[in-house]
């Protein structure tokens, strides 16, 4: 048994066989195969083994005739591999003792051996384990040709292993199939485990070297409430987790009775408690764990995942659909946050070298204008079927804001011409997402009808930490004080100019904070569909004067480790059950 702590990003356990995806996404099974198979199966592990060799003997001269003799011997590190009797006669023990099928001996054996290259103190050595990898994905590339099985093809539970998946793989993942998922990368606030939260799939991250540490069929148990994965556990641990698990799960149920109760303080004061979405279904979830709206309508899943634009008529449904889910409740629809970590078919054509600063979300509309207008079209529309708000993304200043609201214009004039009905009164607002418009909030408050602060960017531009990088997570925290600073400016503005206040990133989902949020006066708490409950909780826990006392000593602090330390204190006594 083995056990590694990564970083937790979605709630919930599962215990179940793991498959693991290479990075091109291809499963390797633990297949096993007839004894009759063995010679048939060794021999096409030797052709794989002569095709690989052949290809990385090709790719050394190409290399070294194009940029010199020195540059192509790196392939003599795989070259070496892949005749080395050791580890050829390792591989075909297990086809032939074992009865394996020659992908997963590949995979076994290999990924062993990049475990031992990792361990290595030797930095020269450690950095071979690239190599084993390359060498691993070509064996099996010339093993399984076009046979890959895919994802999609589970008919058991499985826990997925994986170097990273994207948002849009996680989005289309069979919640029926796929208990958990744990990677090697990731942070805490990536879209990926934003979706797979959403989706309410426990997922551990940032576990640097889980797809070299589990093989395929390995038992395994996510822990997505401690961030731990469990390899190979012994009978008295899954006894633990099974224990663990039951806990969870009552708590889940007790919290469920709150679903009908409202967000109001101890004093009475109420909070709008709202969910995030990024499918219209989600819209569901949200009602059955106690949202009173939506706060954040995450439109770019429109795109994800296909070769085409959506039509006026797509986003129209998609919208169509979610406001009639909701039954008269407010919706807040975020045009569209394409690019950095959301790609569309339209990214292809850009290579940026730092996307998160590059042309995202609102730029990428403004130079996309034909598309913003289609999806201006359609949220007007919808907006005839109920309550519904337009929020601009990563507005940076004025003039991206003045431009939207032109082309906004524009388009009701259109529809106006053609007769179409909207809701002439749509309030529209812009997330708070960079601290530059966090700054000038005081001058935006005059041209907007609502802020929403988006905290998972808004943490990652002011601390400069890249919210999707595991190697830089320890930075990453809303509870800086700088980011707290930028925060109470924000309130402070929006108050004083009458202006609603949200907060839609995922710091106003963790209950930490909710105490702070309330007391600078924030007037909607939109958050992740699965913490929504967890997050009532935490308001009816306290009273206003409460959030305002911890507030006031929060601004104290010139650490995030003294605010983060005090509020988990605070946590602590407010809400005991959570931390049981
Ligand atoms: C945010 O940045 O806090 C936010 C809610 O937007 P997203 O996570 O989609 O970037
Ligand atoms: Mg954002």
């Amino acid at each position: 048994m083995e056990i590694r702590k990564g970083i937790a990003v979605s709630p919930g356990m599962a215990i179940a066989p793991a498959i693991v995806l290479d990075s091109e996404q291809f499963r390797i099974p633990r297949r096993s195969i007839e004894p009759s198979e063995v010679a048939a199966e060794l021999a096409r592990f030797q052709q794989a083994v002569e095709r690989a060799q052949a290809e990385v003997r090709d790719l050394r001269e190409r290399v070294s005739a194009d940029v010199g003799e020195k540059l192509g011997a790196i392939f003599d590190v795989q070259d070496a591999l892949l005749t080395d009797a050791h580890v050829l006669s390792e591989i075909r023990e297990l086809v032939e003792r074992e009865h394996y099928a020659p992908e997963y001996a590949v995979s076994t054996i290999l990924r062993n051996y990049a475990k031992k290259f990792l361990a290595l103190p030797n930095r020269y050595m450690a950095e071979r384990v690239s190599d084993v990898y390359d060498v691993e994905k070509r064996l099996l590339r010339n093993l399984i040709g076009a046979k890959r099985e895919s994802i999609g093809t589970l008919t058991e539970p499985v826990i997925i292993i994986a170097h990273d998946l994207t948002p849009s793989q996680t989005a289309s993942l069979d919640r029926s199939k796929i208990l958990a998922f744990a990677t090697d990368i990731g942070g805490r606030t990536s879209h990926t485990t934003i979706v797979a939260r959403a989706m309410g799939i426990p997922a551990v991250v940032g576990l640097k070297t889980i797809t070299a540490d589990v093989s395929g069929g390995d038992s395994v148990i996510v822990d997505g409430n401690r961030g731990l994965v469990i390899m190979n556990p012994d009978e008295p641990t899954i006894a633990r987790f099974r224990e663990a698990d039951l806990r969870f799960r009552r708590m889940e149920l007790e919290l469920g009775d709150l679903r009908d109760s409202p967000a109001v303080t101890l004093d009475g004061h109420e909070t709008k408690l709202w969910g995030n979405i990024e499918f219209p279904h989600d819209v569901e979830t949200c009602l059955a764990r106690g949202a009173s709206g939506v706060g954040l309508y995450r439109t770019e899943f429109l795109y994800l995942d296909r070769e085409d634009d959506p039509t006026e008529e797509d986003h129209f449904q998609a919208y169509a659909e979610a406001i009639s889910l909701l039954k008269g409740r407010p919706i807040t629809i975020r045009t569209c946050d394409l690019g950095a970590d959301k790609f569309t078919h339209l990214s292809g054509d850009y290579d940026e070298r730092n996307p998160f600063l590059g042309c995202r979300s609102i730029r990428f509309s403004l130079q996309h204008i034909g598309l913003f207008k289609t999806q201006l079209r359609a949220i007007l529309r919808a907006s005839a079927l109920g309550p519904t708000r337009i929020m601009f993304p990563l507005i940076t200043n004025l003039k991206e804001l003045r431009q939207a609201k032109m082309l906004l214009a524009d388009v009701r004039e259109d529809l106006e011409e053609e007769g179409l009905e909207f809701d002439p009164d749509i309030k529209v607002g812009i997330m708070i997402e960079v601290p530059s418009a966090a700054i000038m909030a005081r001058n935006f408050a005059r041209e907007c009808d609502f802020f929403s602060i988006g905290t998972n960017d808004l943490t990652q531009y002011t601390l400069a930490v890249d919210r999707s990088n595991e190697r830089v997570a320890s930075y990453y925290t809303p509870g800086h004080p700088a980011v707290l600073r930028l925060i109470r400016t924000v309130c402070e503005a929006a108050l004083d100019a009458g202006v609603e206040i949200a907060v839609c990133g995922e710091m106003a989902g963790e209950p930490t904070y909710v105490p702070v949020l309330l007391g600078l006066g924030v007037h909607v708490l939109s958050v992740s569909p699965a913490t929504l409950l967890e997050i009532k909780k935490m308001i009816r826990s306290l009273s206003m004067d409460q959030a305002r006392e911890v507030c006031d000593k929060v601004f104290q602090f010139d650490s995030d480790r003294e605010v983060d330390a005090y509020l988990a204190e605070i946590t602590r006594r407010l809400l005991p059950e959570l931390f049981a």
